[in-house]
C-alpha cells in the first residue's frame, strides 16, 4: 500500500512518513500544494494524507482539482485546530475524513488504515481468505493461525493481494503500489517475490493467471 504525504511543516512530514514505513506502508512525500497535486495526479495512491494550510497552492484547491479530475483515491485531511470551516470546506471538497492539529499519529494510522480498508470493500481490520489471515492493524499475516515471518516486501505483496482478493493484479500495479517514487523499479522482482510468498505461506492461494498478473482466493471448497 503506498501513500501520499502532502505537508509542508518538515518535522511533521517526516514523524508522519516515519510512522507509515514502520507500518508497513511505502511512502512519497511532498512539502507545497504544487508538488502534492502533481504527484496525486500522477501517482496511483492507495491514501493520501493532505495538509490545508499549504504554499504554491492550498489543500482545499489540491483536493478540488484531484476530484475535479475523476480521482477517486482516499483523502485524509489535515486541519488546524478550531478552524471548523477547513473541515467543512475539505469535506465538501472530497476529503473522505479529517483530523485537526495536533493530533496523535496512532489517529491518524487508524484513520488511514479504515480508508484503505473501506475504499476495498472491508469493514473490519482482520481481513481473511480461506486459512489466511491478514491483521492490518499489527501489520502481521497467519496461516491456520500460524504467524507468517515476512520481510516488508513481502507483507506489502499481501497485503496488497488481500485487499483485492479476488481480483486480477497485474505485475505493474504491485509495483506501482509496494515501492515509492524512487525505488528502481523492476516487474521481474514481483515474481521472486511472488514466489517467496507461496513458499512461506504453504498453501496454494495465489494464483497465476497468465498474462495478466496474480489473484489470491480461497478454495471454493473452504469451510
Ligand atoms: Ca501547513
Amino acid at each position: 500500500m503506498r501513500i501520499l504525504v502532502v505537508e509542508d511543516d518538515i518535522n511533521l512530514n517526516r514523524q508522519l512518513a516515519e510512522a507509515l514505513k514502520e507500518a508497513g506502508y511505502v511512502v512519497d512525500t511532498a512539502f507545497d500544494g504544487e508538488e502534492g497535486h502533481f504527484l496525486g495526479d500522477t501517482e496511483p495512491y492507495d491514501a493520501i494524507i493532505l495538509d490545508i494550510g499549504l504554499p504554491e497552492m492550498d489543500g482545499i484547491t489540491v483536493l478540488e482539482k484531484w476530484r475535479g479530475a475523476g480521482r477517486t483515491v482516499p483523502v485524509l485531511i489535515l486541519t488546524a485546530r478550531d478552524r471548523w470551516s477547513d473541515k467543512v470546506a475539505g469535506i465538501d471538497a472530497g476529503a473522505d475524513d479529517y483530523v485537526a492539529k495536533p493530533f496523535h499519529v496512532e489517529e491518524v494510522l487508524a484513520r488511514i488504515r479504515a480508508l484503505i480498508r473501506r475504499a476495498a470493500g472491508h469493514a473490519s481490520s482482520e481481513i481473511v481468505c480461506g486459512p489466511v489471515r491478514l491483521d492490518t492493524k499489527s501489520s502481521k499475516a497467519t496461516v491456520d493461525g500460524k504467524p507468517l515471518k515476512l520481510t516488508s516486501h513481502e507483507y506489502r505483496l499481501l497485503a496488497y493481494l488481500m485487499h483485492h482478493k479476488g481480483e486480477v493484479v497485474s505485475r505493474t500495479e504491485l509495483v506501482e503500489h509496494m515501492y515509492d517514487q524512487d525505488f528502481d523499479r523492476d516487474s521481474n522482482t514481483i515474481e521472486v517475490f511472488v514466489g517467496r510468498l507461496r513458499k512461506k505461506m504453504g498453501v496454494d492461494l495465489i494464483e497465476t493467471v497468465r498474462g495478466l498478473g496474480y489473484r489470491i482466493q480461497a478454495p471454493t471448497n473452504a469451510n
